[in-house]
């Protein structure tokens, strides 16, 4: 071993000169046994052979006796053989020697790190042995804020580490913040092209889920039937504008002849209409070139609800608007995502 480590050190010397270089090499034993060297950028990392050959298909082909050129260099724990590997992303290579060795391991920083993760683990064919890792870790990850980008990078990972609970989840998401212009643009390769076709059928059903919704509200604010007099509001007998309660005489049309406010299902539905259109959700046309989720972004506050009659929360004007608001934040729940076995007969156990 000790031959391996001065010849690190020795470049440790040499490349402290110059800033631009790579960091010095780190020469690290995720195995302290290990009997193969490998070297990907920087790292060096002494690992075990036996344990790359269980968890990837590659490592076993590439350490197979008759793959070292050098024909001496088999893995050896006395004089560990240097394997160099050309890999673009050596720390999430890394982060994958780390987990096979059982070494405690920090979980991607960014969701590009856990595409180029699962892309390696692909490449390599090890996705089986780190999945339980990649389930815990992204178990943790708040989907709700993700970009499209993030969601398509989150459901290759949920395909390559064969997590259906985490496929149907961000699948659901996703189907909530496509457009049909970003859907276009989405390659889904290499996994099944039908299921761009599938997220895009969710994307409809999640749409009609929120319009049947926002109807259903509407029946229900036109089958209240209760009606009471207004104690904010008059109106004016001639021009039928609302005045306060203490108006003496009418601004617009000059009448003093008032009439009583009657807050009727009929009104009330007539100002619930109203209202969805100036919060952007009527007419039901206007999710049909949008996201869901920009459609429901800028969803109001059902709090300190004002109505006409002056009966505000108490009145089934104030009910009907808080029931939409409610009930348009919990439509997603009521849609299903995407079942990964679908497109995907792996033989994995059940992993939910
Ligand atoms: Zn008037
Ligand atoms: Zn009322």
């Amino acid at each position: 071993m000790d031959h391996i480590q001065e010849e690190h050190a020795d470049k440790d010397e040499s490349s402290c000169c110059s800033l631009m270089e790579e960091p010095a090499d780190e020469m690290e034993a995720l195995d302290p046994k290990g009997d193969v060297v490998l070297v990907v950028g920087r790292r060096h990392l002494l690992v075990s052979s036996r344990v790359l050959e269980l968890s990837c298909p590659f490592f076993r082909k590439m350490l197979q006796s008759n793959a070292f050129m050098e024909g001496a260099n088999q893995p050896n724990a006395e004089r560990p053989p240097i394997k160099q590997l050309q890999e673009d992303h050596p720390d999430i290579f890394y982060l994958i020697c780390v987990v096979l060795h059982y070494r405690p391991a920090h979980p991607p920083d960014s969701i590009d790190d856990y595409r180029t993760l699962a892309d390696l683990c692909n490449f390599y064919g090890c996705s089986r042995a780190l999945s339980f890792h990649v389930r815990a870790w992204t178990d943790a990850l708040e989907l709700s804020s993700l970009t499209v980008d993030a969601l398509q990078s989150l459901l290759w990972v949920a395909f390559v580490f064969h997590l259906r609970n985490l496929f149907q989840r961000v699948s659901l998401y996703l189907a909530e913040t496509l457009t049909t212009g970003t859907w276009k643009l989405w390659d889904v390769h290499p996994m099944p092209a039908r299921l761009k076709d599938d997220v895009k059928e969710l994307c409809e059903n999640v749409k009609n889920t929120v319009q049947q919704r926002i109807e259903r509200m509407i029946d229900d604010a036109g089958a209240n039937t209760e009606r009471h007099v207004g104690k904010r509001d008059k109106i004016c007998s001639q021009c039928f504008s609302n005045k306060p309660l203490e108006t003496k005489k009418c601004g617009y049309c000059g009448s003093n002849d008032f009439r009583d406010y009657l807050c009727t299902k009929e009104a009330r539905l007539s100002l619930f209409k109203e209202w969805l259109q100036s919060q952007g959700y009527w007419p039901l046309s206007r999710l049909n070139g949008r996201s869901c989720r920009s459609f429901l972004g800028s969803m109001p506050s059902p709090a300190g609800t004002r109505t006409p009659c002056g009966f505000d929360d108490s009145c089934p004007l104030a009910g009907a608007k808080e029931r939409l608001i409610a009930s348009l934040r919990i439509s997603h729940s009521d849609c299903m995502g995407l079942e990964l076995e679908d497109y995907d007969p792996g033989d994995l156990p059940e992993m939910s």
